[in-house]
Parts: structure tokens; C-alpha cells; sequence
């Protein structure tokens, strides 16, 4: 059985245009917004047209049931939301090939012997309020929204506010009673990286999701007039570059030689507390985050670059606050932070057979991202299926995955849900 892969395709298409206006090409459809609201209309009525019982949970993720009063169900799908001019397939690929796969099952007359379930999940993003994986880490219960409900939009709303707005007061949004009955979820996604083009591959087998480290670190010193002719400045801007540097130093030798990086080093985020060109900032605030397949490699690097921050702000006399903003445990809601979040071997096995009897080339890899499915799998048997994204190119308008991948793609998740469901 295969999907129908110019339908797949137009849905793909389709859902691209709620878009908030912006570059062309370009995705922006961000959590609690007319564009959002409008994608799930569009989406509903897709699921509710293949015979699908629809509805839109307390904390917003919609879901499409197919229910056929089998003890145990699998839920299959990925999220709905984009970053700012984001692309048109991040998140959206897995929702809409969740959508193809059912409505293919139910105009072959196939009787499935679980209860289906079509989800596409809420904010996975956290592009808005910083809130990463929102709908499913409160939906399995590793996020409570009262926490994160006074967060902030550029323009100063609250995602409390935000939210109760669209009619989804926080104080409704309550976690899944039990996903004990999940037999597996199932989530399809670009890659997000260059491996899988680079190579000639069609498919990902995502083994887990590797280290993630996310730290924000503030550095205070003296605010000092350029002209201060003393030799004791406390420049925390100097200490900053200076443990950037080494940091770069050993990512680099960490991935000399090699084509897939071991380890990757973002700032995301540098703010001075002046802009003066000729004055010194009192404080740096910043962030770091760095991530690779294996802890046992990423973990070492950053306890040098803290290592290395206390160093030289000791040296200069500048005070260091640093704080662990997440890791993948901490997104996962459990787990040994010195361990990868592993996705479970069977059902990774079930992908790897699926993509085989259709003689894709495929391989194992690790996902470098966070997805939905890292909320997932720590509570239920939880596998990823990634297709190739055109020169590893995401979160932006030049996103692209060709036709056949993203049909290859859909087929696989097709057939990997087959077998789950075939084992009764
Ligand atoms: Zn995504």
C-alpha cells in the first residue's frame, strides 16, 4: 500500500499558506494566532473528511481519532507551528503525512486493530514565549503551563493572555491521565542537517535524540570609560570572547577531519548592557548551546568552557552567573543528562524494514534537533522517521525537501504503522 503522493503533496502545499505575510517562501505561523487557528480549520476538516472524530485538546494540540474500541492506540503526527519565516516543512511534513496515511487506510477499507490517532501538536517551537515542545511536554505531564503562563511576545503578551484569548485558559490545560494504552507515536520530520542528502540517502532511522546543552551565562564587570588609563579593568566582554574562543578551539579539534560533526557551538543570543563605542559594558548576558550526538563528547566540552568562563573572569576580577536553561532530559521531562534520549530499538527496527522492502537507502542516525517525539519517548514506544532537507537547510524559506522524498517519506511511516499494528 502506498500513500497518494500528489494529494500528500498539495496538503503540503496547502497548509503552507497560513502563513502570517512575510519573505517569500517563508513560513511564520506562530502559536495563538489567526494563522495558527486557520491551519487547524484547514486541518480538522481534512481529518474530519476522512471519517476521523476531531478535536482540539486544553492545551491546543488537535487530534483526529479513528476509533475502533481496540484496547491500545498509536498516534502518529508532528507539530503544526513554524518559527518566524520559518519553511513549509519542518513540523508540518509529519502532520500532513499523519493525515495522508489515515485517510489512505480508510479508503482501502482497512481494519485496524488500534485505535489511530492523528495528532499535531501545539508550539513545538517555542518561538513566541520560549517555550520549547509546549503541547506535548504539557500534554505527557514534563511541563506545567502555570510556570511559563506570564512568558512574554515581542509585543508583551503573556502566553497566559495569549492563550485564553484563543479560548485556552492555562488553567485548563492539564496532562494526559494515562498513556499507558499508547502502543507507539510515530513522528516523520526533515532532517534538519546535510547527512542524509550528502550521502544518497532517502531515509533516517533517528536512533535518539543526542546531547543537547543550553546554558545562559551573565557577566558583570565595571562599566569604565574607553579613555580609563588604569590596568585593572573588569571587562566582561573580554572574558566572554576570550572563553568563545577556546570553546571554539575545542569544537574544532573535536570535529577536525571528519564530515559529520561531532559537536556544534551556537550563540544565540549576545546582549551587551550598553552599545557605546567607547565605553566598556557594565554586563554581557549570553547564551550558549551546544549539542552533538554523543554527551560522552558535548559533555566534556562544556565543562571546559565553564572551566574556562571562571578562569578568566576570576583573572578579570568579573562576577559569572551561570544558568542551565535545558538539556534533552530537562525537554524530555527525565532521563540522565550524561546519556542520549534513546528512541525505542523495536519499533526503529519496524522503520528500518519498512524502508529496506522498498529498497531506499537508508541509514541510523541521531536527531541534532529537539522534536515532540523526545516528549514521547520516555513514556511510550516512540520512533522518528527522517527524509533528506536540501543542503541541511531548516528554519528558514529555503527549506526544501523533493517530492519523492517527502512521498518515500510518508510511505514509510505508512508501512511502519502497518507492522506496529499488525502485532496486535
Ligand atoms: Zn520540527
Amino acid at each position: 500500500m502506498n500513500v497518494d503522493g500528489s494529494r500528500l503533496l498539495a496538503s503540503l502545499r496547502h497548509l503552507a499558506t497560513f502563513s502570517r505575510p512575510g519573505p517569500s517562501g517563508a513560513v511564520t505561523r506562530l502559536p495563538w494566532t489567526p494563522e495558527d487557528a486557520a491551519a487547524v480549520r484547514y486541518l480538522a476538516e481534512g481529518l474530519r473528511a476522512a471519517g476521523l472524530h476531531v478535536r482540539q485538546d486544553a492545551i491546543g494540540n488537535l487530534w483526529g481519532t479513528w476509533d475502533v474500541s481496540a484496547p491500545r492506540t498509536i498516534i502518529l503526527g508532528s507539530h503544526r507551528d513554524s518559527v518566524p519565516a520559518g519553511g513549509a516543512f519542518d513540523g508540518a511534513l509529519g502532520v500532513v503525512a499523519a493525515l495522508e496515511v489515515v485517510r489512505r487506510l480508510r479508503e482501502t477499507g482497512y481494519r485496524p486493530r488500534h485505535n489511530l490517532e492523528v495528532v499535531a501538536w501545539n508550539d513545538e517551537e517555542g518561538a513566541r514565549f520560549g517555550t520549547t515542545l509546549f503541547g506535548s511536554r504539557v500534554f505527557v505531564g514534563a511541563l506545567d503551563p502555570r510556570r511559563v503562563a506570564d512568558r512574554v511576545d515581542a509585543d508583551g503578551v503573556s502566553l497566559g493572555e495569549a492563550a485564553a484569548r484563543h479560548g485556552f485558559p492555562v488553567e485548563r490545560m492539564l496532562p494526559a491521565s494515562d498513556l499507558g494504552h499508547v502502543a507507539a507515536y510515530l513522528e516523520l520530520h526533515i532532517e534538519q542537517g546535510p547527512l542524509l542528502e550528502r550521502e544518497g540517502r532517502t531515509i533516517g532511522v533517528v536512533s535518539g535524540i543526542g546531547a543537547i546543552y543550553q546554558r545562559r551565562i551573565t557577566l558583570r564587570g565595571t562599566r569604565l570609560h574607553a579613555a580609563y588609563s588604569g590596568t585593572d579593568r573588569h571587562d566582561p566582554v573580554l572574558v566572554a570572547s576570550g572563553a568563545l574562543a577556546a570553546l571554539d578551539e575545542a569544537v574544532r579539534a573535536a570535529n577536525a577531519g571528519r564530515e559529520e560533526a561531532r559537536v556544534g557551538a551556537t550563540v544565540g543570543m549576545w546582549r551587551p548592557s550598553s552599545e557605546l563605542i567607547n565605553v566598556v559594558p557594565e554586563e554581557v548576558r549570553f547564551t550558549v548551546d551546544l549539542r552533538g550526538p554523543d554527551p560522552a563528547v558535548v559533555l566534556p566540552i562544556l565543562d571546559g568552557f565553564v572551566a574556562e568562563v571562571e578562569r578568566l573572569a576570576s583573572a578579570a576580577g568579573v562576577e559569572v552567573l551561570l544558568e542551565a536553561v535545558n538539556d534533552h532530559t530537562t525537554l524530555a521531562g527525565g532521563g540522565d543528562p550524561t546519556r542520549p534520549l534513546l528512541f525505542d530499538a523495536a519499533l526503529g527496527e519496524r522503520v528500518n524494514q519498512a524502508a529496506g522492502e522498498r529498497r531506499l537507502p537508508r541509514r541510523a542516525i541521531f536527531s541534532w534537533a529537539g522534536h515532540d517525539a523526545m516528549a514521547m519517548a520516555p513514556r511510550v514506544p516512540t520512533a522518528m522517521i527522517f527524509v533528506p532537507s536540501r543542503r541541511g537547510l531548516s528554519h528558514t524559506a529555503m527549506e526544501y525537501t523533493v517530492d519523492d522524498d517527502v512521498v518515500h517519506g510518508a510511505d514509510v511511516l505508512l508501512a511502519t504503522l502497518l507492522a506496529v499494528d499488525a502485532e496486535g
